[in-house]
């Protein structure tokens, strides 16, 4: 079987299953005890911290642990917006129309709350426009969130430029989910003046359930939940050791392996985009331009079927792909950000994604566009 999924999940890093394994084993008294065996556990923690921030360039106290990055990107949207609501300031916020359902979904939330959202349109490509986020900026802007990488078309925002404007035109907060994009792409969080970052473990090898929220700067969040005081009580809850200590084990190795994994995942690409384009039946969604396009994600339609029908058809040959994003794909609709990147229904409704790994082989990638070649084959009769 052939696993191109990886942007849905990854497999854990050997390292990593066993540093999670030993700390699981040997370190299980409660970090917030006052007991000496509390105290190594709360060490471990600390070095995990110091590890994430050194990998990321922030301070250790700009770390946040979280359950993963569904609760990272709401505590950061709902975090700022509650602080400034509570201080009794009218809020506009913005965001882009191809979020991940995690952080596009508290804007919708927001707005039905009656708070003024701006929906960020993007270009054929999946970018913002410089020019469109200009326009959307107000003087009571507080907080913008658009992504890294894109996790259907694997679209690569311009963040300096952006991040440069948000800074020169308002006071707002700039909030980027960078869940897929590291370990693939370089990381950059103060030249692109991120105030708010968010990650996920298990989307670079580390752990299920684990994340985290880069909270640079001294700007007031609220927290999601209340209780305890851990995470200065932004995030309480008795800490998740072995996970944390796992997940800065897999921040290292992604960060430490970013440049040969570019490598090799833009040579598997550029390979596969060759064999795709020699099929007439599928459109290439994602863009195919460097600076535009990360290299592990390939998003493509056949339009006039169903994609569901592609990717059961496509496991019979051994091959595991994915409709939309996995968090999205049981819900039988034509995916919101091929909609909002190609304004083209049929082409949004037939979105089929291929993600792949640095590890996988040129033989593989060959394999896969056999299998789409027959599948396409034996389908195409069923369009109408
Ligand atoms: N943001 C993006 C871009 C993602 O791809 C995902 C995972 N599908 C998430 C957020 C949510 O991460 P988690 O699974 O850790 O909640």
């Amino acid at each position: 079987v052939i696993y191109a999924d990886h942007s849905a999940s990854t497999p854990p890093h050997p390292e990593v299953i066993r540093t999670l394994t030993e700390v699981t084993q040997r370190i299980y008294a409660n970090p917030s005890s006052i007991h000496e065996w509390g105290g190594q556990a709360d060490q471990l923690v600390q070095r995990a911290r110091a590890v994430i921030a050194e990998a990321l360039r922030v301070k250790h106290s700009e770390v946040l642990f979280t359950s993963g990055a569904t609760e990272s990107n709401n505590l950061a949207v709902f975090g700022v917006v509650r602080a400034m609501q509570s201080q009794g300031k009218p809020v506009h916020v913005i965001v882009s129309k191809i979020e991940h359902a995690s952080v596009y979904a508290c804007y919708e939330q927001l707005e039905r709350e009656g708070v003024e959202v701006t929906y960020l349109p993007v270009n054929a490509s999946g970018l913002v426009e410089p020019e469109q986020l200009k326009l959307a900026l107000k003087p009571h802007t507080a907080l913008v969130s658009i992504m890294h990488v894109n996790n259907e078309t694997g679209s690569i925002q311009p963040l300096k430029e952006l991040g440069a404007l948000i800074k020169a035109e308002s006071r707002a907060l700039f909030h980027v989910d960078g869940v897929q994009g590291l370990g693939k792409l370089p990381v950059e969080l103060a030249s692109w003046k991120v105030d708010l970052y968010s990650l996920s473990g298990h989307k670079i090898r580390a752990p299920k359930g684990v994340g985290l929220l880069i909270h640079r700067g001294q700007f007031p969040l609220k927290p999601l939940m209340y209780g305890g005081s851990q995470e200065k009580g932004l995030r309480p809850g008795t800490m998740n050791v072995p996970s944390i200590v796992a997940l800065a084990k897999g921040v290292r190795l992604a960060t430490e392996g970013q440049e040969a994994a570019y490598g090799q995942l833009r040579q598997l690409h550029d390979q596969l985009v060759d064999y795709l384009q020699t099929q007439p039946q599928l459109i290439i969604n994602s863009p195919l331009e460097e600076a535009f396009g990360a290299p592990h994600i390939i998003n493509i339609s056949f339009v006039g079927m169903k994609p569901e029908v592609v990717v059961h058809a496509m496991e019979k040959r051994g091959v595991i792909l994915s409709t939309q994003s996995a968090c999205s794909s049981k819900l039988d609709k034509p995916s919101r950000v091929l909609t909002a990147m190609t304004k083209d229904n049929a082409r949004a409704a037939s979105g089929l994604r291929i993600s792949l790994a640095p590890d996988m082989t040129l033989e593989q990638v060959e394999l896969i566009a056999k299998a789409l070649a027959e599948t396409v084959n034996e389908l195409k009769g069923l369009i109408r």
